[in-house]
């Protein structure tokens, strides 16, 4: 097959991209390297439509509506209908064909809303493009991207539409998504052959595809539904099912309840004509009754309406889930990872030491606004000492972010650390434009995590290139072989430098060394070789201050009671963390460990003290994947934060991934469960706490509901045992179920977290769905409500002698307030619900009293109830 053959017939999609150069590419989508202008742009959107994928084809409302009758009880309640059809019990087949239908109605009206709920979720996680329109960069939403636009890549980011390479910096695209292949390619701009397979189209870069390393510059070819990954229709199929552990375990259990139910039915039907020697006809209603009151078939819609309230709750605190099943995980998390700068702290840096070799140096002034002055000691020092105009500059060139001032508020856009870099050569009386004339910027390697440093090389208008390096001390350092001095260089002696690291790094400011080198090899490309062959000249180390956060540390302190360990998992250096690990309340005495410690572990070594340490410093990605590992090989359920592209196979790793919804990359959000819209700690501790509620809530409505299906199942079997007339018919039965399934179970859906629920130790999720003192509980209630019921039934039929029509209304009332009584009950777990709180505590449990009791009046006295259900007034 031919790319034109597969692809659409449009003009666009015939051209074969990758065989052509960039700039016949350029030509022929009408564009040029510049990109496109805003009416062009208008124009083609016009033309072209949203960049999004086809929405994935669902099952259409008929099929959802049908599917609703795909249950075993159903089969069962049809089949029951079909008999009583043939037995001329005309009104009982009508009633139970109604009861199916309506049960059927509910469940997708509950199950189209849940879905609804979770789509609006998952759209609030749009995604951004850099794009060159107008000839200036700007970030658009890629779903306005069209053919022509230019767009840059930068490693992390998710490709926002198919793109023909114009530039690359060491560009890896992992192109699972499209070919399978999980090992990231090499990009280039060169054109290649025009049969070449999908996956070695190198000069492409396809949609939804990842960039794992580098950088690019790519122009649109096809966008939405004409791109590769639109045109491939399995992807589109693969949409989430409303599914959990705990729903298919309980889906398992009704079933297997179901056969049980049917044999047990069956053993009183034979038992019923052989031994009371009933009629059949008589004998098949109970055997039926029996069946359809012990099976719980509203259930399902409750969960699915439980889990989707969650989700929801969930997404109103910040914390976006991407899948589905992991609400339940939330609820047993024992260990939350979390990263520190950003997520733990506020990431809203300040300078406020210069160590250089005078001393160290007091930098005043707060927040990113460039005002303050310089202190060492008692003294001031004049700004244009050199001792502050070195680092400064280096400062300043070295860095990618940018100040922005509006109504007098400074505001950085871009890396925090280096917005407060920003500001320190500004407070020095320096202007970046003007150094950036001086010094062009040649080339640079970008900061990644794993390196811990950026170099930037710049052109010297008067002669020897200058290389400008910041990144952690301890990788800096190394490449230095002298220092900067007010008068020259002198030899770099380490050990003044370490204590005052040392002293300002343990009031838990991060450390940055700023280091220079002049180079005269007039290079065109910063490598991280050329950086490695060292050679500088130390200049500075900032000290950079970054208070956490208020809410964090309150967050800390409610994982603390409620049994979750958290750890701090950051690049910056030990005595940095410990010092804020110390004011977040990590620990009594907080413990730390550096990440060339844990490569000098064995798996074993660090398994053993991986609980006991609050802190891992100067980590890196794969320090965070040996962790979590580890931390699983404890049996701890790991919770873990992440940004970076090579966070995404500790993210993947951990039981829950959270990704940062803000700085982090696309790369990282793919990988995670959970996307946190605030970058915020308290915000992963506020999903566990509604994932422990919805797990709560999902119980209760187990133990409220099973009781009701236990209790109308032992009447019925009693009666069929002891030879007595039905207590209950087939039909009240089901009115009794569903009655009891959209009101009052649905209300335990709403119920608020108990108050001691973040004081409890996390649920292992080894535990039972229902433990002994559920069952217990769930028997005991059934038991009552037979009492009740059945007792008041025996008593007016067989006892007052009043009509068995009479009898019946009177016992499914009884049950009906036993159970009104019961729901106020499962509001808590184990407290009491005999005080105000308690019984009026929830507005939802009262709505669905007072509906609950207006149907059973018309249940009891309306006459066309009273022919359907063969009810009477009680008197
Ligand atoms: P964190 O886990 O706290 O986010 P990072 O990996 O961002 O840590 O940073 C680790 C170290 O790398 C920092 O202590 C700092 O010394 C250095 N660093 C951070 N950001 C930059 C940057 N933009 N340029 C150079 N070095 C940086
Ligand atoms: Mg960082």
């Amino acid at each position: 097959m031919t790319q034109s053959e597969r692809t659409g017939n449009t003009e666009e999609e015939n051209a074969v991209w990758h065989s052509l150069t960039p700039e016949e590419t350029l030509q022929g989508l009408n564009s040029s390297s510049e990109g496109l202008s805003t009416e062009q742009a208008q124009e083609r959107l016009e033309q072209y439509g949203p960049n999004k994928l086809p929405e994935p084809r669902r099952r259409g409302p008929l099929m959802r509506l049908l599917l609703q009758f795909h249950n075993v009880l159903i089969y069962v309640l049809l089949a029951a209908a079909a008999t009583t059809a043939w037995m001329d019990h005309w009104l009982d087949t009508f009633v139970i064909l109604g009861v199916v239908v309506i049960n059927a109605l509910i469940g997708f009206l509950q199950e189209g809303k849940a879905e609804k709920a979770l789509d609006a979720i998952r759209n609030l996680l749009s995604v951004e493009a850099q794009v060159c329109r107008d000839g200036k960069r700007q970030e658009i939403p890629a779903i306005d991207l069209v053919p022509g636009d230019v767009v840059y890549l930068n490693s992390g980011d998710k490709v926002p539409a198919d793109l023909r390479l114009l530039e690359v910096r060491n560009l890896q695209i992992e192109e699972a998504a499209l070919t399978g292949e999980s090992v990231a390619s090499e990009k280039s701009t060169e054109a290649v052959a025009a049969d070449a397979d999908l996956g070695d189209r190198s000069a492409m870069a396809y949609s939804s595809t990842l960039v794992t390393y580098g950088q690019g510059v790519g122009v649109v070819t096809g966008t939405g539904a004409h791109t590769e990954i639109g045109h491939i229709n399995t992807m589109l199929a693969g949409v989430e099912e409303l599914a959990t552990p705990l729903l298919r375990k309980l889906a398992v259990f009704g079933h297997w309840l179901s056969f049980a139910i049917i044999a047990i039915a069956a053993i009183t039907f034979v038992f019923g004509l052989v031994v009371r020697d009933m009629e059949i006809a008589e004998m098949f209603l109970a055997a039926v009754g029996l069946a359809v009151a012990a099976i719980p078939e509203g259930l399902p819609a409750i969960m699915t309406i439980t889990l989707a309230l969650g989700v929801q709750k969930m997404a109103s605190r910040n914390a976006i889930i991407r899948r589905l099943p992991v609400v339940e995980a939330l609820g047993s998390v024992t260990v939350i990872c979390s990263d520190k700068t950003g997520t733990l702290t506020r990431n809203e840096m300040t300078a406020q030491r210069l160590l250089c070799s005078a001393g160290v140096v007091q930098i005043e002034g707060v927040g990113y606004q460039p005002e303050g002055g310089f202190l060492l000691g008692d003294g001031e020092v004049s700004r244009d000492d050199p001792l502050l105009q070195e680092p400064a500059r280096c400062a300043l060139l070295c860095n990618d972010a940018r100040l922005e001032h509006e109504n007098d508020l400074w505001q950085v856009a871009g890396d925090p650390t280096e917005g407060a870099l920003l500001t320190l050569g500004m407070k020095a009386g320096l202007d970046r434009a003007e150094l950036e004339k001086q010094w062009p910027r040649v080339d640079s390697v970008p900061f990644e995590s794993v390196n811990q440093y950026m170099a930037t090389l710049h052109r010297d208008t008067a002669g020897e290139d200058l290389v400008c390096l910041k990144g952690a001390p301890e990788k800096v350092l190394a490449l230095c072989d002298q220092v900067r001095t007010r008068t020259g260089t002198t030899a770099f002696d380490p050990q003044q430098w370490h204590d005052d690291m040392d002293r300002v790094a343990g009031e838990g400011m991060r450390l940055l060394a700023l280091a220079e080198r002049r180079d005269q090899k007039s290079r065109r490309k910063l490598a991280t070789a050329d950086v490695q062959e060292g050679g500088f000249t130390l200049v500075g180390i900032a000290g950079l201050a970054d208070p956490p956060r208020q809410e964090a540390a309150q967050a800390v302190a409610e994982c603390r009671e409620a049994g979750i360990l958290v750890k701090m998992i950051t690049g910056d250096h030990a005595l940095t963390a410990k010092a804020i690990g110390q004011q977040l309340g990590l620990g009594d005495e907080v413990k730390a460990i550096t990440g060339s410690e844990i490569e000098a572990m064995s798996d074993e070594e660090l398994r053993r003290v991986v609980l006991d340490t609050e802190i891992f410093a100067r980590a890196t990605p794969e320090h965070k994947l040996r962790l979590v590992t580890a931390m699983q090989a404890e049996k701890q359920i790991v919770a873990m934060t992440g940004d970076g592209v090579n966070d995404a196979p500790a993210l993947k790793r951990a039981d829950v991934g959270v990704a940062m919804g803000q700085k982090g990359t696309e790369v990282s959000k793919e990988a995670s469960e959970v996307v946190l819209t605030d970058d915020n700690f308290a915000s992963i501790v506020a999903a566990v706490e509604e994932g422990r509620t919805v797990y709560d809530n999902l119980k209760k409505s187990i133990m409220y509901i099973l009781p009701t299906n236990g209790g109308q199942a032992s009447m019925i079997f009693m009666a069929v045992l002891l030879g007595l007339a039905l207590p209950v018919t087939p039909v009240q039965i089901l009115w009794v179920n569903m009655i009891t399934a959209v009101t009052m179970s649905l209300a335990l859906a709403f119920e608020k977290p108990e108050p001691n629920l973040m004081r409890r130790p996390p649920r292992n999720p080894q535990e039972p769905l229902l433990n002994a003192f559920m069952g217990w509980r769930i028997a005991f209630v059934s038991v009552l409500l037979v009492i009740g019921s059945f007792g008041l039934f025996l008593w007016q039929h067989y006892h007052l002698g009043l009509h068995l029509d009479v009898a019946r209304t009177t016992a499914i009332n009884a049950l009906m307030i036993g159970e009104a009584f019961y729901l106020f009950s499962c509001r808590f777990m184990v407290a009491s619900s005999l005080n105000i709180k308690g019984l009026f505590g929830s507005p939802h449990v009262l709505f669905a009293l007072a509906v609950m009791l207006v149907l059973q009046l018309l249940f009891t006295y309306a006459p066309f109830m009273q022919a359907l259900f063969e009810t009477r007034s009680m008197p």
